[in-house]
C-alpha cells in the first residue's frame, strides 16, 4: 500500500487536512481505531459561527442550535451578557459532533481521499531514519503503509507526535479533565451558552450549559488536572447540576469524559511527519475550545501537502511552511491566551467577581476572548498589578494592551 500522504486520525483536524491534500490532488488516506467516524462524542460541541465564512460545512443537518449570545457568571453570580444584538453574527452554533465529523469526513471523500476504520497506527515505518509510512493493525491484520507525508491528527493522546521523538507530554496545569451530561427535560430555554467561573464550582477551568434544543442541553465542566483528584470533575458537576433549579430534575442521555491541552503548541514539523489538532495542542487555553483551530491549521496542513507533492520536495524546511502559516493564523492567540490562562489561575473569587461587576455594563462589540479580555486590562489596569503574584506578568499584560 502506498499514497501520498496518511493521516492518523479522523477527527475535524484529520478530515480537514485530507480534503485540502486530496483537493491539491494528493492521494491521502485517513485511518481511525474507532469503527464510526465521529462516534462517541468527546465535546461540549460548542463553535464560533465565524465558520460560516470558511466553507467546510455544507447544510445545517450538523447544527443542533444557533445561539444568541453567552453569558458568563463569576462566583457571586454576577452575570456578563454578550448578546447577539450586540455582536451581530460573532455568536456560535452548538452542532451534533458526530454528524460535524462525518460531514468533514464528506468532504474530504468527495474530494478523493481514502478512509479506512477499524484501523489503529501502531508505529512509524522507517527505513534508516527516514519515517517511509505507518504500521497499522486493522482487525487483526498487521499493515504497512508507505507514505512521503505522515499527518498525527490523533488527538490530545497522540502517539503519532512520540514516535517522532516530538515532546508532547503534557504537564497536569496544562490538561483539563472535563466529564459531561447532555440533559433533557430541564428548564434550558434560551439560546444563551452560559459558562460558570469559581474556584469552588470548577478550579482552574468552568461548567458549561451549552443548549441543543428546547429543554436539552450539553452541562459539562472542565478543571485543572493539577487542581483536582480522581473523581472530582463528576462529583462538582452533580454538585452544580443539583443546585441550579433548572437543571435538577434533568435526565441524561449521555454522559461522557475526556481531556482537553491548555498548553502551548509544540513542535508541530519533523522530517516529513506533521502535527495538527489537538495533537499539535492548537487548543484556545482559557476556554479549551479546539475545533476552529482545527479546521484552520487542517486547511492549511492540507493546501501545504499539496504543494509539497506537487514539488516532491518532503523535507522538514519545505514543509515547515505549515507551522510558519498556522503560526501567523492563530499563533499569537495561543500564546496570549495561555499567558491570560496563567493569570486567571492566579486570581481568587473576590477579584473575579469586582471584575465581573466592572464589565456588567460594557456593551461588547464581538463575543470573544479577546474582546473580554481588552475589557478588563482597560478597565482595570492596576488592578491586575497590584496583585502580588500576577507581577511577574506586567510586562505581557502590556504587550496584550498593545497588540
Ligand atoms: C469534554 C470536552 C468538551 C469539549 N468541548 C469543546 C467545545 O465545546 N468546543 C470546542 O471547540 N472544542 C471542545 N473540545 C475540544 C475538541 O473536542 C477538540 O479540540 C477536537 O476534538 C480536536 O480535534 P482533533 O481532530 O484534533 O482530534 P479528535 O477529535 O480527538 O480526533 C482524533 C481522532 O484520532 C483517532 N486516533 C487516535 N489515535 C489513533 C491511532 N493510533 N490510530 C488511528 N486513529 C487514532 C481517534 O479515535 C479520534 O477519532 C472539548 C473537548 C472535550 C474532551
Amino acid at each position: 500500500m502506498k499514497y501520498d500522504t496518511i493521516v492518523v486520525g479522523s477527527g475535524p483536524a484529520g478530515s480537514v487536512t485530507a480534503r485540502f491534500a486530496a483537493e491539491a490532488g494528493v492521494k491521502v488516506l485517513v485511518i481511525e481505531r474507532r469503527s464510526e467516524v465521529g462516534v462517541p462524542v468527546l465535546c461540549g460541541e460548542g463553535i464560533s459561527r465565524k465558520i460560516d465564512d470558511w466553507d467546510m460545512l455544507e447544510g445545517d443537518r450538523w447544527i443542533a442550535g444557533k445561539m444568541d449570545g453567552a453569558r458568563i457568571y463569576s462566583p457571586d453570580k454576577t452575570c456578563v451578557t454578550l448578546a447577539a444584538e450586540q455582536a451581530g453574527n460573532e455568536t456560535g452554533y452548538v452542532v451534533y459532533r458526530d454528524i460535524f465529523d462525518q460531514e468533514l469526513a464528506r468532504r474530504a471523500i468527495k474530494a478523493g481521499a481514502e478512509y479506512m476504520t477499524n484501523t489503529q497506527a501502531i508505529g512509524l515505518l522507517k527505513k534508516k531514519d527516514n519515517i517511509t509510512g505507518i504500521k497499522a493493525k486493522h482487525f487483526d491484520e498487521i499493515l504497512e503503509i508507505e507514505a512521503d507525508i505522515i499527518v498525527g491528527a490523533d488527538g490530545v493522546d497522540s502517539k503519532v507526535g512520540q514516535w517522532a521523538n516530538i515532546n508532547t507530554r503534557l504537564d497536569p496545569k496544562d490538561l483539563e479533565t472535563c466529564c459531561q451530561y447532555t440533559l433533557s427535560n430541564i428548564d434550558v430555554k434560551d439560546a444563551y451558552c452560559e459558562f460558570y467561573l469559581g474556584k469552588e464550582i470548577a478550579p482552574g477551568g468552568y461548567v458549561w450549559v451549552f443548549p441543543k434544543g428546547p429543554n436539552i442541553a450539553n452541562v459539562g465542566i472542565g478543571i485543572l488536572a493539577s487542581l483536582s483528584e480522581s473523581g472530582m470533575a463528576k462529583k462538582l458537576l452533580d454538585d452544580f447540576i443539583q443546585k441550579d433549579p433548572r437543571l435538577k430534575n434533568g435526565s441524561p442521555i449521555r454522559f461522557l469524559a475526556g481531556a482537553v491541552p491548555v498548553a502551548n503548541p509544540v513542535e508541530t514539523v519533523r522530517d516529513n511527519l506533521l502535527l495538527v489538532g489537538d495533537a499539535a495542542r492548537h487548543v484556545d487555553p482559557i476556554t479549551g475550545g479546539g475545533l476552529t483551530h482545527c479546521l484552520e491549521g487542517g486547511k492549511i496542513a492540507g493546501e501545504i501537502i499539496g504543494k509539497a507533492v506537487e514539488e516532491k520536495d518532503f523535507t522538514q524546511d519545505f514543509l515547515s511552511e505549515y507551522e510558519k502559516r498556522w503560526k501567523e493564523a492563530f499563533g499569537q492567540k495561543i500564546k496570549r491566551n495561555y499567558i491570560v490562562k496563567e493569570i486567571l489561575l492566579d486570581m481568587n473569587d473576590k477579584t473575579f467577581n469586582k471584575i465581573a461587576h466592572s464589565l456588567q455594563e460594557i456593551v461588547f462589540d464581538e463575543i470573544s476572548t479577546y474582546a473580554l479580555i481588552k475589557a478588563v486590562v482597560k478597565k482595570h489596569p492596576t488592578l491586575m498589578m497590584k496583585l502580588a503574584p500576577l507581577l511577574k506578568y506586567r510586562k505581557k499584560i502590556k504587550e496584550i494592551e498593545v497588540e
